[in-house]
Formats: C-alpha cells, sequence, structure tokens
C-alpha cells in the first residue's frame, strides 16, 4: 500500500477539515474529526501472531498428528454428497444431539460456535457493557482481557502467585463480590501456565462469588479429569470447549458451550447464524463418530508430554512446570527473547510468553511428534550451551 492514511484522532475534533489523501494511488476524501473506533477499542494492543519461518512448529498447542486421513476421507465422502448451494441446517442438530450424547447432557444444553473463540465472545456480547465487570485470574489466555475490554467492561486481572500458579480463591471471590462482576473466567487447564485449578476451588468460586463463571476447558482431554459433573449442580457455571486441540480440527474452527439453556437462548440471540459452515460441521461430526481415534492419539501426547517434561528438566538452565495440556511452561535462567531467537534460528518456532503477567524469562512449548520434541531438546541443549 503506497501513501497510508493516518487516522489519528485528536486534530480539530469538531471542524470538519476535508482532506485528500492518496492511498492506492486513489485520492481519498477524509474528514479529521470522524473517528468511529471507541475509545475502549483503540487503546487496545490487537491480539497477534507473529509471522516466522519455521520447520517445527511447537507455538500453538496443535494436535501434531493432524486429522487421521481415514476420517479426512469420510469427510470428502459425505462433502460431496452435501448440497453446498444450501445453507446449513440452521439448528444443526446432527452436531448439537452427538455433542449432548457426548458430554451427557441434553441437546438443549449445548450451543455450537465457529471455534470457541467466537462462543466466548458471545457470551461476553450476550451479558457485558459499559459499567460491567469480569474477573480473570492472569496469566492466562489474553483473549478473556481484550474481548472484555472491547465489549466496554472493566476487567480485573487476579494474579496467580503461588509457583504452581493455584487459583487465589479467596481474591477472585473478593473481586467478584466487590464489583458485582457479571462474569468470572477460568482457564483450566490454564494457558499458559498447564495447571488445572481443582474441583474444590473452581466450587467457591461458583458458590461465592456471585457471577456467572465461565470455565475455559480448552485443554481439557489432556488433563486427568474435567469438571463436567458440576453442571448438573450449579446453574451459574458455562464450560467453553474446542475441537482445536485435541481433536486436530483447528483449521475447521469448531467450538462448544455447554450449560444451562437459560443463558444458551440468550447467547444464541446475539450469534449470527448460520456461524458453523457444512465443511467444519462435517468434519466435527466425523471426529465424533469416532472419538477413540482422536483419544488414541491425546493418550500419546500425554506420553509424549511426561517424556518432554523429564527431558527439558534435565537441560541445565531450563525448569518447566508439571503440565496437564499438551504444551509446557519453562522458565529460563537465560532471557527468554535470546532463547526464542536461537530456537528459531535453528528452525524450531516456540512461544514467547515472557510479556504476561509475572512470566519474565518464560516460553511454551507445544508437545510435538517425537521427533520434533527431541529436535526442541536438541536445540534448547545446543543453545544454552553455546551462550552459558
Ligand atoms: N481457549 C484457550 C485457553 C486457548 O488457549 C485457545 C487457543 N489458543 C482457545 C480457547 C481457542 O479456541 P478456538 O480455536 O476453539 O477458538
Amino acid at each position: 500500500m503506497q501513501g497510508e492514511v493516518d487516522l489519528t484522532p485528536g486534530l480539530g475534533y469538531n471542524e470538519v477539515v476535508p482532506i485528500t489523501v492518496q492511498a492506492c494511488g486513489v485520492a481519498v476524501k477524509m474528514s479529521q474529526h470522524i473517528d468511529p473506533i471507541k475509545p475502549e477499542v483503540r487503546a487496545l494492543a490487537p491480539y497477534t501472531l507473529k509471522l516466522h519461518t519455521y520447520r517445527i512448529k511447537l507455538n500453538q498447542n496443535e494436535n501434531p498428528f493432524g486429522f487421521p486421513e481415514a476420517l479426512k476421507e469420510e469427510v470428502w465422502r459425505r462433502l460431496r454428497e452435501r448440497d453446498w448451494a444450501r445453507y446449513p441446517d440452521f439448528y444443526l442438530r446432527d452436531i448439537t444431539e452427538r455433542l449432548a450424547a457426548f458430554a451427557g447432557v441434553p441437546p438443549d444444553w449445548v450451543l455450537v460456535g465457529n471455534g470457541s473463540n467466537e462462543l466466548l465472545q458471545m457470551t461476553f456480547l450476550a451479558c457485558l457493557g459499559r459499567g460491567d465487570h469480569l474477573v480473570v485470574p492472569v496469566p492466562t489466555f489474553s483473549l478473556y482481557r481484550l474481548q472484555g475490554v472491547a465489549m466496554g467492561a472493566t476487567v480485573h486481572e487476579v494474579p496467580l502467585t503461588t509457583p504452581g500458579f493455584q487459583l487465589p480463591v479467596e481474591q477472585i471471590i473478593e473481586t467478584a463480590r466487590a464489583h458485582r462482576a457479571r462474569i468470572v473466567v477460568l482457564c483450566s487447564p490454564n494457558n499458559p501456565t498447564g495447571n488445572p485449578y481443582t474441583e474444590a476451588e473452581v466450587r467457591r468460586v461458583l458458590e461465592e462469588s456471585g457471577s456467572l463463571v465461565l470455565l475455559d476447558e480448552a485443554y481439557i482431554e489432556f488433563a486427568e479429569r474435567n469438571l463436567r459433573p458440576l453442571l448438573d449442580e450449579y446453574e451459574n457455571l458455562l464450560i467453553l470447549r474446542t475441537f482445536s486441540k485435541a481433536w486436530a480440527l483447528a483449521g475447521a474452527r469448531v467450538g462448544y458451550v455447554l450449560g444451562r439453556p437459560k443463558w444458551l437462548r440468550e447467547i444464541a440471540k446475539v450469534k449470527l447464524p448460520y456461524g458453523l459452515n457444512i465443511f467444519s460441521e462435517t468434519a466435527a461430526v466425523v471426529a465424533l463418530e469416532h472419538p477413540e481415534v482422536l483419544m488414541q492419539q491425546v493418550r500419546r501426547i500425554v506420553e509424549l508430554r511426561e517424556a518432554l517434561y523429564d527431558a527439558l528438566r534435565r537441560i541445565p538452565g531450563v525448569h518447566p512446570y508439571p503440565s496437564q495440556t499438551n504444551f509446557i511452561l519453562c522458565r529460563f535462567e537465560r532471557p527468554a527473547e535470546e532463547v526464542f531467537a536461537a530456537c528459531l534460528e535453528r528452525g524450531v518456532l516456540i512461544r514467547d510468553v515472557s510479556r504476561y503477567p509475572g512470566l519474565a524469562n518464560h516460553l511454551r512449548v507445544s508437545v510435538g511428534t517425537e521427533e520434533e520434541n527431541a529436535a526442541l531438546v536438541a536445540c534448547l541443549t545446543e543453545a544454552l550451551n553455546a551462550h552459558p
């Protein structure tokens, strides 16, 4: 693009000053006083991902084995038979019923979306506006804060300060009650720390916060246990899940939320109709018909995670944290950006989380295949030896 247009606000707010600038060689008429962007949004740093060249990708916690070929074939076969000219089923009955059976809830306790991120945003849209409050323990997935702020809500970040990143239950409850927070978001197991919160901790937040608790279980398939049974007991619980991690379908963008119909009906009102396209729906349905194939991959990823944890622990200067996910958070004695760059130089892309609150000198590595993990360990060993 030539002649970039700078829409910086603040100049001549009350005057209409038509100016003409050249953008892509075309004359564009602008009025400097026009700024349709909400101040909350303008103040936000975007959720971004830097583009890098790499050989081995361990930065986004995807399933390293990919969607199984036999299931892909079945998806192709079904897609050839579907009528692409028609809208998807308005109620997404097939996938919703399968998910309900899988999660052990009635179908009207399930809402399917275009990735769990969409359902997070729709939940916020239905619940949060200016003057509302959201409570989030940090460090955690940065999208919660970003979307809360974008809705105009005040976001209260409660630091996870113990060495194992345990949930500061008292502080969460106090903060939620003091501000009459509408929502508390808990990510369990938490990204990027990898630890789950205990059932007792989550129960206390459900019982004492006075808020809706949105429990993000994006990584639950890799954990020892899920908190799905709490749905039977607590009305103020919503559980968010995704097909992007264990189910090897990050490219398809499929997520779902479980909870009482009285909440899901309201969230559905603000969701766009036909949010899930027929291609993604078909892939997710085929996956749900063969959970054992994907869960076998999950068991292998868990084994590889434990082996990777042991190998990382043996590298001087690397301090991995135990994980119940498909990634491992590590603290380094050397500056994180140097370790990140040294890995990238060797073709291994990991995630720099050193700017997350409380995580200076930390990096996150996804669990890859056996070969990928070996390459990561070799690269870290070499990089840290080269610069003691
Ligand atoms: N929740 C958490 C905690 C995540 O880490 C991620 C992926 N980075 C997501 C949700 C995204 O899920 P989806 O791909 O379903 O939008």
